[in-house]
């Protein structure tokens, strides 16, 4: 890995895209990954790179779901296992709830290095390789899943998703929560609920939240969906976008 000294203003970010070219470089990550990725920078810029009030509403009602939920599954692809690879086991572990591969630029080797680089890093229980349903409607490879995993899910956490997919999920009955820093994408106008912030810092906030909650054993109300309109939610992030642009004087 290239080094970057530690001082750079954009230490962080440019670490992000290291992760992502080691990822490629072991077989994991696609190039096209890479493109994916660049769309979600621009909009980290427009956040100011740090996770937002209506980001932090979205994972407590995100992590409830994840507790309360009988069948969890997270869902992972080549930017996920390459940017967030210990925090998606922790959480696996925290929530019981396998992980599944789901690329969208499929071929078997990728899948399976994803599925060994998991295995290698503790993850115990990694589904994907089997893909033995497909979710109706989805023309992909990525409608390939797996039936003791996605297929059957009440709950999908689903990062980095594609629109075509979250909607076939939510059509499918599933309660599919995102993490996309854009707020426009379809992905995150068809989940149930969508953190718009990056990867990393949301995985971090999911994990820190369900160990709260986890630590009150049930106190506090499990259903905070009822409450939560994702939409609305969708409009707070541009508000507070345009808030925080103004505030700098970017904009008048
Ligand atoms: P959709 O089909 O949902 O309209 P899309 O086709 O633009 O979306 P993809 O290319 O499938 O989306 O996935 C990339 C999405 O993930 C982008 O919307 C991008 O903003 C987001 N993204 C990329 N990198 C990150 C990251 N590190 N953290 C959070 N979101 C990210």
């Amino acid at each position: 890995m290239f080094k970057i000294p530690k001082t750079h203003p954009r230490y962080e970010s440019l670490m992000k895209r290291e992760k992502l070219v080691a990822g490629i470089e072991a077989g994991i990550t696609s190039k096209q990954g890479l493109i994916a990725h660049g769309r979600g920078e621009a909009f980290d810029y427009l956040i100011g790179e740090k996770t937002l009030n209506s980001a932090r509403r979205a994972t407590e009602v995100a992590a409830a779901l994840l507790l309360a939920a009988k069948k969890p599954v997270i869902s992972v692809n080549g930017n996920v296992a390459a940017l967030v690879t210990k925090e998606v086991i922790e959480l696996s572990e925290l929530i019981n709830a396998p992980l599944e591969v789901n690329i969208f630029y499929w071929t078997e080797e990728r899948a399976m290095k994803i599925k060994e680089h998991l295995g290698k890093q503790g993850a115990a229980n990694v589904l994907g390789d089997k893909a033995d349903a497909r979710i109706p409607g989805i023309e992909h490879a990525r409608a390939k899943v797996d039936k003791d995993g996605i297929y059957s899910a009440d709950v999908v956490l689903a990062p980095l998703e594609d629109g075509d997919r979250c909607e076939a999920l939510v059509k499918m009955g599933k309660k599919v929560i995102t993490i996309d820093l854009n707020p426009l994408s379809r992905t995150a106008r068809h989940a149930t609920v969508s953190i718009v912030d990056d990867i990393e810092r949301a995985m971090k906030n999911i994990i820190s939240v369900v160990k709260e909650k986890k630590e009150k054993k049930g106190k506090g109300k499990a259903n905070l969906l009822e409450d939560y309109d994702n939409n609305e939610n969708l409009k707070e992030v541009i508000k507070e976008m345009v808030k925080r642009l103004k505030e700098e004087e970017l904009i008048s």
